[in-house]
């Protein structure tokens, strides 16, 4: 019998985030591929399975190593960080799986984006101020679409959570200001948000880019309107004077 691979949501660091299935799953696996820069090795404390490591393999020596596992009948994980379908290059992987008619499953986990937001305990929609969430990235060695450049994001006024970007810092700044965003919309970086050496920088666009400079990887910047003034924001859900479906004012 042949198991699906499964391609698993490791979370964003900290092992408690990881789903109770994504540690049922660990826990029973034959094989796992993980990405050692980024995932958690405490996720792996106690699992019995053959591990490796994708840092030095390419994408046709991963698919190796989880087809031999399924053709054997060995289950197979790949880990990834945070939400598999969030920059985790998951779409090439399973094409080629499709070709050669090999089963899979995705399980998702936390992302970073929302360890982050936790980590500023935050909330990313507040009525009247943003209802949207954009999650991006800048362009560098992997080309954004110009229609979703960041200076034409910033006109949208929509909390952004920026992956994959802590390292051009003053690019991402000088796009959304470019775009329209006002200096001191409020911005943080979260670096190795919910890792034990979690770190935030908060301030605006302004000044975080100075604040944050020493700041190159594994870092989230959370861009929004909806982080000023913690009073006035926050949600009209609970007020007294709110009527809804639930509830007469
Ligand atoms: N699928 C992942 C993202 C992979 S891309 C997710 O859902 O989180 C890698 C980028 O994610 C990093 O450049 C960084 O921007 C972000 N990232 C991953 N782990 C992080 C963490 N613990 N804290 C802050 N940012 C993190």
């Amino acid at each position: 019998m042949n198991h699906p691979i499964v391609f698993l949501g490791a979370g964003p660091g900290d092992p408690e985030l990881l789903t109770l299935k994504g540690r049922r799953l660990l826990d029973a696996a034959d094989v796992v591929v993980y990405a050692g820069s980024l995932v958690n090795p405490a996720l792996l404390d106690g699992v019995r399975a053959e591990i490796h490591d994708s840092a030095g393999m390419t994408l046709d020596e991963v698919l190796a190593v989880l087809i031999a596992a399924w053709r054997a009948g060995r289950k197979a994980v790949r880990l990834h960080t945070g939400d598999p379908s969030l920059y985790g290059a998951i779409r090439e992987q399973m094409q080629r799986l499709d070709r050669e008619g090999i089963t899979y499953e995705v399980v998702p986990g936390v992302s970073s984006a929302f360890a982050a937001a936790a980590a500023l305990k935050a909330e990313l929609t507040v009525p009247e101020i943003t209802q949207t969430v954009i999650f991006t990235r800048i362009g560098g060695r992997t080309a954004v679409p110009e229609a979703e450049s960041l200076r034409r994001l910033a006109a949208v006024r929509a909390s952004m959570c920026i992956f994959l970007s802590a390292g051009m810092m003053e690019q991402v700044v000088a796009e959304l200001l470019a775009g329209g965003c006002p200096p001191d919309t409020p911005a943080a970086v979260v670096e190795k948000a919910s890792w034990p050496e979690q770190h935030i920088v908060r301030g605006t666009l302004a000044d975080i880019a100075a604040k944050a400079a020493g700041i190159r990887k594994t870092a989230m910047i959370l861009v929004s309107a909806a982080f000023s003034d913690m009073e006035t924001a926050a949600s009209k859900l609970y007020d007294a004077g709110f009527r809804h479906g639930y509830r007469q004012g």
